[in-house]
């Protein structure tokens, strides 16, 4: 059995990029970017004026002028203006590019008018509330980096540099599958023995949430019914995301049926609780994460795994937090405990974690009363309170 940051690592191993493809600007949103971009012109373009007001030739002042008699109105979105005569002054509007002539804006707050013109009754200094021409960035600068996850303010940079179509990465095309004949559709009256499938439901939400849609499938335990369907299935997909059947019982038939489609098992059985029947594996460029059917071991394996697998093949981003345990945790066998809690942010700003062990991965109504798993790392019998650790948030 391995340990969970080898399982991890392993897991990471196979996350190459899945390609880049062209993207809308307006769905580029939580998208990774695979290109940098570039200033297509000097931001700002122009010697913006910031304030509402009028635009003055300095040096007039500076030889004690006050009084300027109005010269022309200039307003944004029309063509730069000149300012002919340097005793006078031009209104000018915040966004209108700076009067030819001129080189300092006064807001009206600043001004008191007069017969034709303004007086300027606050002091001012030369290049006053001008935004010139490439202070932010000169033309070609790089203004976005390749790899940044798109957030709504880096549209406004995409949209100022006019890319309407962006080169973002892949994202996987996902298979979720249940297997099981205890298992029934959900709009079905199970019998006293059978049980509504409700995991891979979760999976495919929780995907959706992340921006990933998915197909769902249903596997009876059969061999070869599992060989055929799986067969075809892997055709059209990046990743499959299994639950169940890969566990000790005499019809967990997955990692064999794996083995003989020809994937390499990475590996199968991680030092977890819970959990800890995963089974992982790859062939080509398809991977398979075999998680055991159990709700809560489900969730564990794909809040372990799969979230940082997302993350290095570009498509999520994933940062797990730090919480401090705020409950004494026992546990004796040796195997890293993701334990469910709750978590509150404390007055410092710390979040603290409250461990409340569910009734065994089978109770799936238990994590609706969480916030997440803490990481309980092996090798400790005793978690004390003040502890640091990571928690993954559900
Ligand atoms: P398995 O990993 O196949 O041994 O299943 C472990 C437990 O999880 C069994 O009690 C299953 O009935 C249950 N289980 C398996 N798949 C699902 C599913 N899709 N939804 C809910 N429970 C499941
Ligand atoms: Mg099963």
């Amino acid at each position: 059995m391995i340990s969970v940051k080898e399982a991890l690592t392993k897991v990471l191993s196979t996350a190459n990029n899945l390609g880049t493809e062209i993207v809308s600007i307006h769905d580029a949103i939580g998208r990774t970017l695979a290109e940098d971009i570039f200033a297509d012109r000097a931001m700002p373009p122009f010697d913006r004026v910031t304030m509402d007001g009028i635009c003055i030739d300095y040096t007039f002042y500076a030889q004690g002028h006050r009084k300027f008699l109005t010269e022309s109105v200039a307003a944004a979105g029309s063509p730069t203006v000149t300012l002919h005569d340097q005793s006078k002054c031009i209104e000018i509007m915040t966004g209108a590019p700076l009067a030819l002539g001129a080189d300092t804006v006064i807001r009206y707050e600043d001004l008191k008018a007069i017969e034709g013109g303004f007086e300027i009754v606050e002091p001012i200094y030369q290049g006053k509330n001008i935004h010139r021409k490439g202070s932010d960035h000169k033309e070609n600068a790089i203004l976005l980096n390749k790899d940044k996850k798109i957030k709504a303010i880096d549209i406004n940079v995409l949209a100022s540099v006019g890319k309407t179509k962006i080169s973002v990465y892949k994202k996987p095309k996902v298979a979720v599958i249940s297997s099981g004949d205890e298992l029934v559709e959900i709009e079905n009256i199970p019998a006293s023995y059978q049980i509504r499938k409700s995991n891979v439901y979760m999976l495919q939400s929780r995907l959706k949430e992340l921006g990933i849609y998915s197909n769902v499938f249903h596997f009876v335990d059969n061999s070869n019914s599992i060989y055929e369907e799986l067969n075809s299935i892997l055709q059209d997909f990046d990743v499959i995301l299994m639950s169940g059947g890969v566990s000790k019982g005499k019809f967990d038939f997955i990692p064999e049926v794996l083995d003989r489609l020809g994937f390499e098992k990475l590996f199968h059985r991680v030092a977890q609780r819970p959990g800890k029947p995963f089974w992982f594996g790859q062939k080509d460029e398809k991977v398979v994460f075999a998680f055991p059917g159990n709700p809560v071991s489900t969730l564990a394996c794909f809040h372990k795994y799969f979230m940082p697998w997302l993350y290095q093949v570009r498509v999520q981003s994933y940062n797990p937090l730090k919480v401090v345990l705020g409950t004494e945790v026992r546990f004796q066998p040796d195997l890293d405990y993701f334990a469910q809690a709750s978590i509150e942010q404390a007055e410092d700003g710390r979040w603290i974690a409250t461990v409340k062990h569910g009734n065994g991965s089978g109770d799936m109504v238990s994590p609706t009363q969480m916030d997440g798993f803490i990481e309980l790392p092996r090798g400790q019998e005793v978690y004390k309170v003040g502890q640091i650790f990571e928690f993954m948030k559900f």
